[in-house]
């Protein structure tokens, strides 16, 4: 697939560039070449803001929720080619990749919905001994500049979803600049909503090299909101960078899975892998730390054990295998780096540590401690480490004891125990008997600490981020 044009406000531009001025995107698995696209430059960066700052957007709530309905049919319609697509540029499983289209899906369709929703309120103002006989009202408006957004690469297209569908339902211009590693998968989804009706100078695509062009997408004058979702680093730049701005930061996670000795192992186990090697352990939710009770410890590590070894993984394109490779040989060669820290340091290897190029076998290590960088950094991908705990004060301080604070899960059924987790989880959410990354793509989601800012995306909290609340008082009752 080869895909010439950067989508400036829907405009066909940088057809002719030299290969210079590309990017090559290659699968993950095979090395084969997917596709190309252009390395914008920073006039066309530019172009792209000035044209999207004098386009007023006029479409009423029933057309925007009819073009986000039109595109969820869209995708829902074109579900194989676009999961092929996501497989090749990043080297997730068809079967994962199956699962996201259908969340982007359900992303527009809670999109659609919501611009159905007036969430207007209105105050009497004769409540107090001071009140008058009068009423404050409010509305939401839709930012007076352009929105940036920066996605990560992990979801090629839901991350990407959650920040453009948000924008469309408030009527808001977007200039978004996804992640060079998989471009294309943002291009399609861009390409479906234009297709679907989406007027084109609402969402332009900037694909390039970050260090050229990002910092234009955080500085540029017409930029009224960043919503970057990707790593600490980077987000911590951002809101160095970014000023007297509204900033949305989704940022890394390090989440941990806690087994109390009450809980139901089999179910706990198929959590940990679940959490653990879903989309390769690329995902900010996935399950990073397995935090046991000595007393179940060997009876869970056991089964942890069986179930990594039947997770299957190879030939990402294969509709049988459960796991396919990580973004790139790179990030492999971390995980195994990290994986032989720890065991240099007295962690035991139970399963997998087996590198082939990108594709990193799902890994299961033991007697893991919390210093171990393994653990306290994020390791983003297919590794369970195993930490034991005795006791729940033990469990708690261990969870908050890293710098991020995204999700957590917790097994038991033990009501005591659950209200002090959800009570001193230092996260944006904790599931009972779930993994970490359950959600609705409604629902709100977002991190404390290193994790973010506090502000939420999901559909319903995102639209609050796109848009500014103005209240006005009448004299009427
Ligand atoms: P990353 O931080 O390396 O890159 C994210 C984006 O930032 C990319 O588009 C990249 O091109 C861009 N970028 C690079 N340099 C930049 C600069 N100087 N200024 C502005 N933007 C720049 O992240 P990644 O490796 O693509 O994604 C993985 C990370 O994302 C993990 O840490 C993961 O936990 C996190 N993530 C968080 C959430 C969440 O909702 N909290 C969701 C998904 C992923």
């Amino acid at each position: 697939m080869r895909n010439e044009a950067l989508r400036l406000a829907g405009e066909k531009v940088g057809a002719d560039r030299g290969g210079e001025r590309c990017i090559e995107v290659r699968n993950p698995y095979t090395g084969a070449l997917v596709g190309t696209v252009p390395k914008a430059t920073l006039a066309e960066v530019r172009r792209a803001f000035d044209s999207a700052l004098h386009y007023k957007p006029a479409l009423s709530r029933f057309e925007r929720s009819q073009i986000l309905n039109r595109c969820a049919a869209l995708v829902r319609e074109r579900s194989q080619t676009i999961a092929a697509l996501i497989t090749a540029e990043s080297g997730l499983s068809l079967q994962d990749s199956r699962y996201e289209t259908g969340r982007v899906a359900d992303v527009l369709m809670f999109g659609a919905n919501a611009c159905l929703i007036d969430d207007a309120q209105t105050f009497a103002c004769d409540i107090t001994p001071q009140g008058r006989q009068r009423r404050v009202h409010t509305r939401r408006d839709p930012l007076l500049g352009v929105n940036s957004a920066i996605t990560p690469f992990n979801h090629p297209m839901n991350q990407v979803a959650h920040k453009v569908v948000p924008s469309v339902a408030t009527n808001n211009r977007m200039v978004l600049k996804p992640s060079e590693k998989v471009p294309l998968s943002a291009l399609l989804f861009a390409d479906l909503l234009y297709e679907a009706g989406l007027p084109p100078a609402m969402l332009s695509v900037i694909t390039g090299d970050p260090a050229e062009i990002a910092d234009e997408l955080i500085t540029h004058p017409a930029v009224d909101l960043v919503s970057f979702t990707g790593g600490v680093g980077i987000g911590k730049h951002i809101a160095a960078r970014a000023g007297y701005r509204r900033l949305v930061l989704e940022l890394g996670g390090n989440d941990p899975l806690i087994v109390m000795d009450d809980a139901d192992l089999d179910e706990a186990s198929t959590l940990a892998v679940q959490g653990s090697y879903k989309n390769s352990g690329q995902r900010c939710t996935a399950v990073k730390r397995l935090l046991v009770h000595e007393a179940v410890a060997q009876r869970f590590t056991d089964l942890v054990v069986d179930k990594t070894r039947a997770w299957s993984f190879g030939d990402p394109s294969d509709p049988a295998v459960q796991m396919g490779t990580v973004i790139d040989e790179a990030a492999a060669r971390l995980f195994e780096a990290r994986v032989g820290e720890a065991l240099a340091q007295g962690a035991r290897l139970l399963a997998g540590h087996r590198r082939e190029g990108a594709l990193y076998a799902p890994t299961v290590i033991d007697q893991v401690r919390p210093e171990m960088t393994v653990v306290r950094e994020e390791t983003f991908g297919p590794v369970s480490p195993i930490i034991r705990f005795s006791s729940i004060d033990e469990a708690i301080a261990i969870s908050n004891g890293t710098a991020y604070g995204l999700s957590s899960a917790v097994c038991t059924n033990r009501l005591d125990d659950i209200a002090r987790f959800v009570a001193e989880l230092q996260v944006g959410t904790v599931n009972v008997r779930e993994v970490p990354g359950y959600r609705l793509e409604l629902t709100p989601f977002g991190g404390i600490k290193d994790s973010g800012l506090g502000y939420k995306e999901g559909v319903q909290e995102a639209i609050k981020s796109f848009t500014n609340l103005k209240t006005y008082s009448l004299p009427w009752t």
